[in-house]
């Protein structure tokens, strides 16, 4: 077979699923991951679909998830003095099963760590491509040789900038910033989140799956673009306790909470659009590919992606140009019509206007409308024919 060493970027979903299938058909893939451990992450994930489904399945990772599932967390709209304006039910956050997506890498590496090398704390410095393979450069380890590198590293991929050019040519923002961080559960929430608008606006909180004395907040402001550093997050504390300043309900406490979150999540709404997933030797997968931020069915399409992508370099005897092409060509157009959720996530939880805000309310509230837009979900996760591969045991 050619092609045997893949260097993949990113031990999160997409990377330890590539890892997985890549190593049953006889490849020999190393991950990188630039954080220390599997990464820990309070955030739930969910799949929807018999498509996301039969690739868990067929992974043998099904009913482990099932052991781990939080079984979603019904969403409660409030006023100002908490009184409910609507009411969502759990499977409209938390899909056909929702687990945290730490429980879900963990799963992943555990199905996967005996096939594939892992390699904690480092990430790829430099990409050179010769006939033969391609030379990584690393920031920590000595620089090593790979037939094949692919990016599994997410929405501001390491690989795609090295391989394929500046975030700012494939990222768009889409006019959102969501934060988010742990609390205490002031609120003795169980099973359920609520969320308080105001045009533009979302603060919310809900039960920690974890630990039922914790909490953890989902605040989205809609926003121009904004100039700041990733990697400050008192800065980026400043930038949503500002968005927030005269909201009411629980928001002042729960801000008041922020300055001293260790662990504050704070990215765009963004989307990835590229002209083409591979260039040579390198090709990427996951968010890195397409991602969404939030709302984009991310996970699914990195798990159904990793699977088409080790399917297709074992059906072409690892010929890397024939096998990107086909992958992306089956791939694509499914992941497409997911991410459009993602750039309808921002006004839909944080309408801009009030009357957007009733319109939204007015139309969930009613059940078959609600019915209407669940089916839709698990359609939109649905439309490719998932292809058979032969692969080893
Ligand atoms: C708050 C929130 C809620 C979400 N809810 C849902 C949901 O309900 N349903 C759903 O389908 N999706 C949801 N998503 C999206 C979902 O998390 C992603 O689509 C999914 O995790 C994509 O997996 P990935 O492996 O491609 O990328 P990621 O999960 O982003 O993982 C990328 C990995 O690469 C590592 N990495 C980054 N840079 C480097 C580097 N330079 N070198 C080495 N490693 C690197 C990171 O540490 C990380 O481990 C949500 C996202 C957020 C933020």
């Amino acid at each position: 077979m050619k092609n045997a060493t893949v260097l993949i970027s990113g031990a999160s979903v997409a990377g330890p699923a590539l890892a997985y299938w890549l190593g049953r058909c006889g490849f020999a893939p190393t991950l990188v991951e630039i954080a220390p451990r599997l990464r820990d992450g309070g955030y739930a994930v969910d799949f929807r679909g018999p498509t996301n489904l039969a690739v868990l399945e067929r992974m043998g990772v099904l009913d482990d998830l099932r052991d781990v599932q939080t079984g979603g967390c019904a969403m409660r709209f409030v006023d100002e003095t908490g009184r409910q304006l609507l009411h969502l039910p759990p499977e409209f956050t938390g899909g056909d099963i929702e687990v945290l997506r730490s429980d879900l890498s963990r799963v992943l590496y555990e199905h996967s760590h005996d096939r594939a090398e892992y390699v904690f704390g480092d990430s790829i410095a430099g990409l050179t491509e010769t006939p033969d393979g391609i030379e990584v450069e690393f920031e920590h380890g000595a620089p090593r040789t790979f037939d094949l590198v692919i990016g599994a590293d997410g929405m501001h991929s390491g690989v795609r900038r090295l391989a394929f050019g500046p975030e700012s040519e494939f990222v768009r923002h889409l006019g959102y910033y969501v934060a988010g961080w742990e609390v205490p559960n002031h609120l003795g929430l169980v099973g359920e989140s609520r969320m308080h608008n105001v045009p533009g606006k979302v603060a919310g909180v809900a039960h920690d799956h974890r630990d039922p004395k914790k909490a953890g907040t989902t605040f989205l402001f809609a926003s121009e673009e904004l100039a700041y550093d990733r990697r400050d997050p008192e800065q980026q504390k400043k930038l949503v306790a500002d968005a927030f300043v005269g909201v009411g309900w629980e928001a002042p406490v729960l801000i008041e909470e922020l300055w001293d979150a260790p662990d504050l999540y704070f990215d765009s709404i963004s989307r990835v659009d590229l002209p083409s997933w591979s260039r040579g030797r390198v090709a990427l997968v996951g968010d890195a590919a397409c991602g969404a931020t939030v709302g984009g069915m991310g996970t699914g399409t990195a798990i159904v992606g990793a699977y088409v992508l080790a399917g297709e370099l074992a059906a072409a005897d690892g010929d890397h140009r024939e096998a990107f092409a086909r992958y992306e060509h089956i791939v694509r157009p499914s992941a497409q019509r997911c991410q459009k959720g993602g750039d309808r996530t921002g006004k839909f939880l944080a309408p801009r206007t009030v009357l957007g805000m009733r319109a939204r309310n007015r139309l969930l509230g009613t059940p078959f409308l609600l019915d209407l837009m669940l089916k839709e979900g698990r359609k939109v996760t649905s439309t490719m024919d998932l292809p058979d591969y032969r692969f080893g045991a």
